[in-house]
């Protein structure tokens, strides 16, 4: 027999804050996934990890308008916050929160608190999306702050916004544990994104040409006599895709994200790309321990 779950959906803090408080008193653990929305399997394995771990999954969409850096991106963004609820139900999600901007922005979208994330800020994602990881940063802290998880669980799909993440937890000093989750891949190697769906058929074929990129790197490594060859192949290959655009590929220590110029036994490195497809943004990574 299956079992059925329960799904409480709060569209406030003031319906969120005293739920989750009644729990806390009770000693329960409280896990918070964070997301846009649009859910698929990458967003629900988050949520399976949350279950293992804790005895309260919160969910939270909102699509962050001060994330975008392109008002068409965020326009198109999909919404289907009918299926969405299904899919958690079914996951078995305790809670989904729901909140307005207002609820997130009350004094307005200008009055970001501005963050200093180093190194993270200016490189690859940061360096092509200006303004991004403020958003980030400023939206993942005022969630935690409604929230106030024991754990945070967060995609290694968003490689570099783990780390800006980390960064802004430890500048507000948030006790706080992070759990970052492998990637989910369709069967074509093509990671799962809410934006795969404005993909046409033959080029969300054409994009597993990403994933097969970066497995090929990682796999031949040790053939190429540097990674400056290595970087060569795979920029090839991935200008090969048919109506794309890259952005980079870049091989990088995971740790700080500085490019690296050789692979170092021990010292685990990712191997990170940008590129349009067919007039859609998509990223992935490989890592290499
Ligand atoms: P988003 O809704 O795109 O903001 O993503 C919400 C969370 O789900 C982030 O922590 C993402 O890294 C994570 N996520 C998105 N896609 C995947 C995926 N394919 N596999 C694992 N995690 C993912």
């Amino acid at each position: 027999m299956s079992e059925t779950f329960n799904l409480y959906l709060f569209k406030s803090e003031k319906q969120l804050t005293p739920f989750l408080q009644k729990e806390k008193k009770e000693g329960k653990k409280i896990g918070f996934v964070p997301t846009m929305g649009a859910l698929h399997r990458g967003h629900i394995s988050l949520i399976d990890k949350a279950k293992t771990e804790c005895d309260i999954v919160v969910c939270s969409i909102f699509v962050n308008p001060t994330q975008f850096n392109n008002a068409k991106d965020l326009e198109k963004y999909p919404r289907p916050i009918e299926h969405d609820m299904e899919m958690l139900l079914a996951a078995g999600c305790t809670v989904l929160y729901l909140p307005s901007s207002n609820e997130i922005y009350p004094e307005g979208k200008p009055l970001l608190k501005e963050y200093d994330l180093g190194y993270f800020d200016k490189v690859l994602e940061a360096a092509f999306r200006p303004g991004h990881f403020q958003g980030v940063a400023n939206v993942v802290f005022r969630l935690l702050k409604k929230v106030e998880s024991d754990i945070l669980y967060l995609g290694r799909k968003d490689f570099q916004q783990i780390q800006v993440i980390r960064k802004m937890i430890e500048i507000e000093k948030i006790p706080i544990l992070i759990e970052s989750c492998e990637i989910v891949r369709e069967a074509s190697g093509l990671a799962m994104s809410s934006r795969n769906v404005r993909l046409s058929e033959d080029a969300w074929h054409n994009a597993s040409v990403i994933s097969q990129t970066l497995f090929f790197l990682v796999e031949k490594r040790n053939e190429f006599n540097s990674i400056k060859t290595l970087r060569t192949e795979g920029i090839k290959r991935l200008k090969a895709i048919p109506d794309s655009i890259l952005e980079y590929l870049e091989v990088c220590d995971e740790e700080t994200l500085r490019p690296i110029e050789i692979f170092i036994e021990g010292k685990p490195s990712v191997i990170l790309t940008a590129i349009w497809v067919d007039g859609v943004r998509l990223i992935d990574n490989v890592l290499i321990s």
